[in-house]
């Protein structure tokens, strides 16, 4: 058993880590410059909550320049989003401190806007199997995932000129950053999205399946939303996070949300591409794929990219060569494949 002694210690030890963790402490608003919001919470019943948070960096201005968001976690398995919100929020909150004239305008981070997913590492709503991201618009019903995708898309409308929604690929294919554009958005996105240090940005005609999606609907109510995919699911790719966090930084900068003295560094210029310039390249058998090139390699036409191979007979059952010069921005991960299999893609230099 501790003496008394000892478990004095212990409170007064915690007493301090309280009261020191003030200034880090997310819901202490004026010793950090950032504000925190519930716009949506319901009692859990096994307990707790299930709530959404929104983190606010206010502008210096009444009127602020230009309000951001930044909205990760809809699919609660892509994890490369959550953990650029904390990159951001980390780095805002260090400015606020020390420079806080430099917010000219608003910055909104919602880290984790499918909690219950994301407690469960899965890329629907537990229980009810249900993907948040194709429960938006009008008609999304009046279950508990349909009443929090109401609440992020009235909350962002209400608080955004732009949103750019973070999400990974799925557990097959890796990912360069890339920004995705509905043909009917490009003219006001494609701007915007050159500025965020991309490899590629893939404008692609509209289809049925994106209308209940966060970034249709922003883009409809006239408030620019940038989609963002990058990586791969339950992985974080730091070398890719670090790629699309100098991008937002760039973003806030040009958007003249944030105005810092020095110069901005360059950042990368993406290559513009439409569906005819993407060769998708599958697998004709059952098998392994074994990749022979790194993702994000500017290959040529005939390069070998990898090779799907029998491991009971041990027969290489085909050969992947590219059919174009290009920028291998989609690669497979998961090697077992099936006919018909996605294992790259490749953003054609010519238009064939
Ligand atoms: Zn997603």
């Amino acid at each position: 058993m501790p003496c008394i002694s000892r478990l004095k210690k212990r409170k007064i030890r915690g007493y301090h880590e309280t009261k020191t963790g003030k200034s880090g402490c997310p819901s202490h608003g004026r010793e950090t410059g950032l504000k925190t919001h519930k716009i949506a919470s319901r009692k859990n019943p096994l307990g707790g909550s299930i709530e959404i948070i929104k983190q606010t960096f206010s502008s210096i201005r009444s009127k602020p320049v230009k309000r951001i968001s930044f909205v990760a976690g809809l699919h609660g398995d892509e994890l490369e989003g959550v953990y650029l919100c904390h990159r951001i929020i980390e780095t805002l909150r260090q400015l606020k401190a020390t420079r806080p004239q430099a917010f000219q305008g608003e910055v909104h981070v919602y880290p984790a806007v499918n909690p219950q997913a994301l407690s469960s590492a899965t890329r629907l709503w537990p229980f009810f199997s249900m993907d948040m991201n194709r429960k938006m618009g009008e008609k999304n019903g009046d279950s508990l995932p349909s009443g929090f995708a109401r609440s992020l898309v009235e909350d962002l409308q209400a608080s955004s000129d732009i949103v750019v929604d973070f999400h990974a690929s799925n557990l097959h294919l890796k990912e360069l950053p890339q920004i995705r554009i509905i043909e009917e958005f490009d003219k006001k996105l494609i701007p915007l999205a050159a500025l965020c240090n991309m490899d590629v940005v893939w404008v692609h005609p509209s289809a049925p399946v994106f209308e209940s999606t966060l970034g249709y609907n922003l883009n409809r109510k006239k408030i620019a939303a940038l989609v963002v995919e990058t990586g791969i699911c339950l992985r974080i790719h730091q070398e890719f996070c670090e790629q699309v966090f100098q991008g937002m930084i760039h973003l806030l900068r040009q958007t003249g949300v944030l105005d810092l003295a020095d110069p901005p560094p360059k950042i990368k210029q993406p290559l513009l591409i439409h569906p005819k310039q993407v060769a998708l390249i599958q697998a004709n058998h059952a098998g392994l794929f074994i990749s022979n090139v790194p993702l994000g390699a500017h290959v040529k036409k005939g390069d070998l990219l990898g090779k799907v191979v029998d491991a009971v007979r041990g027969e290489v059952l085909e050969t992947i060569a590219s059919p174009a010069d290009g920028l291998l921005f989609t690669l497979r991960e998961q090697p077992v494949t099936y006919q018909g299999a996605p294992l790259a893609r490749i953003a054609l230099q010519e238009i064939p």
